[in-house]
C-alpha cells in the first residue's frame, strides 16, 4: 500500500465495518452474537463473555468517535486466495472502559486508539456455492447455496448480501500518532522555552536583568526584549520543536524495533510459507494467531479446544478480562522439519486483570509456538466452526466436537489449519 493511494471504504463494506464497531460493545458486556461478524470472533467474544459473567464482573467498554473524521475507514493490506479476497481496514477512535464488580466500581481507562478490522468477501465472478458457512441464525454448518435455499435447520433464507462480506477479524492499536490540537499544545511548550532561553541569554550577555523599570528607562532594551525575543522564539521553538519530534521517533523505532524478533527469522518463515500459498502474508499470520491466543487464555478449558495442543496454561491467565493487542507480534525463530513448519513467536498484548477485587492493566509479551502442516495450502477462510471432515466429506462444527458427527473418525487442526502448541509468559 502506497502512501498516496489510500483508499476510504465505502457501500456494504462500511455499513458493516461500522455496524461491528457500534456491536462490540455490547458483544462483550451481554454476550449478544453479531450476525455479519465471522463464528471465530463470535466464539472468542462468548468466551470473553463467561469470564467476565463467572467473574461478576460487569465491563462496558465505550468505543466512541474522536472527530469528525471517524466515521471514515480506510483500506490497508489486501489478501486473496482463488474463492475469498480479505481487506484490512482501519478507523481512529477512542475506547473509555468502566469496570465494575458486584455493582461497585473498580476501574476506568480511557484510550485513543485505532480499530483493525479484516473484511472477507467473496471474490467477485467466482461461486464457491458449495464452501461450508456458518447460519447467520442458527450457527449450524450449512453450505452458500444452501443457505440461499433456505437453512435446512432453521428454514431462514439468506441473501448473498447477509452472508459476505463479513468481518473475520479485529484489533486494536493505541493510537501513537498526534492530532492537530496535540501537535500545536506541543509547540507552545517549546516556544515558550525559547522565550525563557532568548530571555536569559540577553540578561547574561548585556549584563544585567531586565525589569519592568530598566526596560522603560532604555528605549532599545524595550524594543529589543518586548518585541525581538517573542517574535525570534517563533522558529527557533520551530526548530528545537522538531528536533524533539525526530528524537522521540528514532527511540520509537528502536523500541518497537526490539519488539519484532529477528527480521531473518520472520522473513525465513514468510518466505518458506509462500512456497506452499503464495497468498500467505505475516498481517494474516498476525491476525490468526492474535485469535487463537484470545480464545485459549479466555477459554474455561483451552486443553478441550481443537486447535490447542499444549500444556495446561498458566494459572494467573485465568484472570485475564480483556486482551487488546499491543501492536506486535515478532518472530523468533522458526523450524521447518519433515512436513511440518513450528514457528515461535513473541506476542505483545495490554493485559486487564481482575485478582479478587483489584482490576489493573499491564503490558505483558507471551511466547507462543504455532505449528502447521508444509504439504498443503492454506485455506483464507478457513474456521474451527466450520470444518470439512477430510473422512466424509460432511461439515461440522468443531468447537462443539472433536470428531466428526456424522463418521466418528477424530477431526486434527493440524489438517487445514494453524495449532497452537504452547503458550507462556516471556
Ligand atoms: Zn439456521
Ligand atoms: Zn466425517
Amino acid at each position: 500500500m502506497g502512501i498516496f493511494n489510500i483508499q476510504e471504504i465505502t457501500g456494504t463494506f462500511k455499513k458493516k465495518l461500522l455496524d461491528f464497531k457500534a456491536s462490540l460493545g455490547e458483544a462483550v458486556r451481554y454476550g449478544k452474537e453479531i450476525p455479519f461478524a465471522d463464528k471465530d470472533i463470535n466464539y472468542s467474544l462468548k468466551l470473553q463473555n463467561e469470564r467476565l459473567k463467572e467473574k461478576g464482573i460487569d465491563l462496558e467498554s465505550r468505543i466512541y468517535d474522536r472527530d469528525k473524521d471517524a466515521n471514515k475507514f480506510l483500506a490497508g493490506r489486501k489478501w486473496k486466495d482463488s474463492h475469498y479476497e480479505s481487506t484490512m481496514c482501519y478507523s481512529w477512535c477512542g475506547i473509555k472502559r468502566v469496570v465494575k464488580k458486584d455493582g461497585k466500581w473498580r476501574y476506568t481507562d480511557d484510550k485513543k486508539s485505532v480499530i483493525y478490522e479484516t473484511v472477507t468477501d467473496v471474490v467477485s465472478g467466482e461461486h464457491p456455492d458449495n464452501d461450508p458457512v456458518n447460519c447467520p441464525n442458527c450457527g449450524m454448518v450449512s453450505t452458500i447455496a444452501g443457505l440461499q435455499d433456505g437453512c435446512s435447520y432453521c428454514g431462514t433464507r439468506f441473501q448473498m448480501d447477509d452472508l459476505f462480506p463479513k468481518v473475520s477479524s479485529f484489533y486494536f492499536l493505541d493510537d501513537v500518532g498526534m492530532s492537530k490540537k496535540e501537535f500545536w499544545q506541543g509547540y507552545w511548550v517549546f516556544y515558550f522555552i525559547a522565550v525563557a532561553t532568548l530571555y536569559a541569554l540577553c540578561c547574561v550577555l548585556r549584563g544585567e536583568i531586565f525589569l519592568p523599570h530598566n526596560l522603560i528607562q532604555h528605549r532599545s532594551n524595550l524594543i529589543g526584549v518586548l518585541i525581538g525575543i517573542p517574535l525570534g522564539s517563533f522558529p527557533i521553538g520551530y526548530i528545537l520543536y522538531a528536533y524533539f519530534l525526530i528524537i522521540r521517533m528514532i527511540v520509537k523505532a528502536i523500541l518497537s524495533a526490539g519488539k519484532m524478533g529477528t527480521a531473518g527469522s520472520r522473513r525465513a518463515f514468510e518466505s518458506r510459507m509462500k512456497k506452499i500459498s503464495p497468498e500467505f502474508s505475516y498481517e494474516y499470520f498476525t491476525s490468526k494467531a492474535i485469535s487463537l491466543i484470545k480464545t485459549a487464555i479466555y477459554s474455561k478449558n483451552p486443553q478441550d479446544l481443537l486447535f490447542y495442543t499444549g500444556r495446561e496454561l498458566d494459572p494467573r491467565m485465568k484472570d485475564i478480562i480483556d486482551l487488546n493487542y499491543g501492536g506486535a507480534l515478532g518472530c523468533k525463530s522458526f523450524k521447518d522439519e519433515g512436513n511440518m513448519v513450528k514457528v515461535v513467536t513473541k506476542a505483545y498484548f495490554d493485559v486487564l486483570y481482575a485478582k479478587g477485587d483489584r482490576i489493573y492493566s499491564k503490558s505483558q509479551v507471551f511466547t507462543a509456538t504455532f505449528q502447521r502442516r508444509t504439504d498443503l495450502p492454506v485455506n483464507l477462510n478457513f474456521s474451527m466452526t466450520r470444518i470439512m471432515c477430510p473422512s466424509c466429506g460432511a461439515s461440522f462444527d468443531a468447537t462443539k466436537n472433536k470428531n466428526c458427527p456424522f463418521c466418528e473418525n477424530p477431526y486434527e487442526i493440524t489438517t487445514d489449519d494453524w495449532a497452537l502448541v504452547d503458550l507462556q509468559y516471556k
